[in-house]
């Protein structure tokens, strides 16, 4: 089949060199550069359902739906519709509209410990100013997340983070001063032990725990049973706000998001990626007392001149709407599909394997140790990876470039997708 063709790649290589010369790293976010896996990226031209066209004419089958939040594919037709309609009146206008009390009604409907969120126009966002709310009214300075967890580009929260961070093997950020950084303290993921001990130490000084309920940044890692449980008592002990970081899982995992699907209910949650079906979107929410601390009715700041932006909240709410509960089945059984497949390539080849999923968040390690935190996420062969995500991408399947990523299936993967993708993994394997 033309599977087999090697991809072209000419434009491409010509775009990023004319990218090179002014942006820097020819790239506006850094794992898009392919650096990790030591090739050229591939410069999209437009996507439709689960394929992706790139500039030189090659298309793939897409599990990086721009990184979580296409899970209805790329240019779904009412979403597209819904942009086209809200633009013609407007992109802008510094003013409340209505759509974005639709949108923060079906936030507050779907997600149980949503009572009253505000808009913002990223995960980062919605994490940092989550932090803020945290320390204002718990007025202590100290947070604790966990290693290999990603929340964004927040100082506070660029310590031992995951996604491009561990990607390209960096160490803790330059340009976080000392001071900012001295307030975050880690612990290792799925480790309930290292939280009280950090509690027993600081627990007076900490204002919360932020925790990705999956984690999505150190490769797909699940919380072990009693982890998320655990965390919940020790932060309503010590009197410290827990906040569900759901920017990957809200929407993703569940109709009622992660906290959903375990039954815990945060202080606040923050929300991107899916709620914005493709535009600029973050959230943070919570409980009214918590909430009502922020400017204008209360007196911690944040703002945002294109919050709430019209076309960003048609097609977050469009997206929202289209994820019926049905939905999050097909997901389901299209990804454990995909699992199972993948589980009886690498069997069959003799790779070891560890293949975690939650939902539609799928993530294959070279590894066979049990992946529960980013230690054991690093002992998976990123070598090996390396050859797999090229032989994949000349395969015509895209995959994030880093083994600390999942991939995403999306409601529009169909039987045939997925069949087609278990074939080039078996053909990616055999080239191992
Ligand atoms: N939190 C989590 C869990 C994420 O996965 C990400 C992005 N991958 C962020 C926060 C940051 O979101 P954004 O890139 O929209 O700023």
């Amino acid at each position: 089949s033309d599977n087999n063709q090697l991809r072209r790649d000419e434009r491409s290589k010509a775009a990023f060199e004319q990218a090179k010369v002014v942006i820097p790293g020819g790239v506006n976010s850094p794992v898009r550069a392919f650096r990790s896996v030591d090739l050229t990226p591939v410069y999209m031209d437009r996507g439709e359902g689960y394929r992706v066209y790139d500039i030189d004419g090659n298309s793939y089958i897409d599990y990086v739906g721009s990184w979580g939040p296409l899970i209805m594919g790329h240019a779904h037709p009412e979403v597209i519709e819904a942009i086209k309609r809200t633009a013609e009146k407007g992109t802008s206008f510094g003013a409340p509209t209505e759509l974005e009390t639709r949108m923060a009604e079906l936030v507050c409907e779907r997600v149980p410990s949503v009572e009253v969120v505000r808009m913002v126009n990223s995960g980062t966002e919605a994490t940092m100013s989550a932090l803020r709310l945290a320390r204002g009214y718990t007025k202590r300075s100290k947070i604790l997340k966990f290693e290999g967890s990603y929340h964004g580009h927040a100082d506070s929260l660029l310590i031992k983070a995951g996604s491009g961070v561990a990607t390209l093997g960096l160490p803790d950020s330059p340009g976080v001063p000392e001071s900012v950084a001295s307030q975050t303290i880690t612990v290792p993921y799925n480790d309930l032990e290292s939280v009280k001990l950090a509690f027993e130490k600081f627990g007076e000084q900490i204002a919360c725990i932020i925790v990705e309920p999956i984690a999505g940044n150190m490769g797909v890692v699940p919380p072990l049973p009693g982890f998320l449980e655990g965390l919940r008592e020790v932060t309503e002990k010590y009197g410290s706000l827990l906040i569900f970081d759901e920017v990957m899982t809200g929407f993703r995992v569940h109709y009622h998001c992660a906290q959903g699907l375990y039954g815990i209910t945060p202080d606040l949650t923050c929300l991107g990626k899916v709620i914005g079906g493709g535009l600029p979107v973050g959230a943070y929410g919570g409980k009214r007392e918590l909430m009502e601390l922020m400017a204008p009715s209360g007196p911690i700041y944040q703002a945002g001149t294109l919050s709430g932006n019209p076309l960003a909240m048609a097609a977050g709410f469009t997206t929202l709407s289209l994820l019926t509960p049905d939905k999050y089945e097909h997901l389901e059984r299209m990804a454990v599909k995909l699992q199972k497949g993948f589980e009886s390539n690498t069997r069959k080849h003799g790779i070891p394997s560890t293949i975690n999923r939650v939902g539609s968040m799928v993530c294959p390690f070279f590894t066979d140790t049990h992946v529960i935190n980013y230690e054991t996420a690093k002992t998976s062969d990123l070598q090996r990876f390396k050859v797999y995500f090229a032989a994949m991408l000349n395969l015509g399947v895209s995959v994030a470039p880093s083994q600390f990523e999942g991939m995403f299936v999306s409601a529009v993967h169909d039987e045939a997708a997925i069949d087609a993708t278990i074939a080039a993994h078996d053909e990616a394997l055999r080239r191992l």
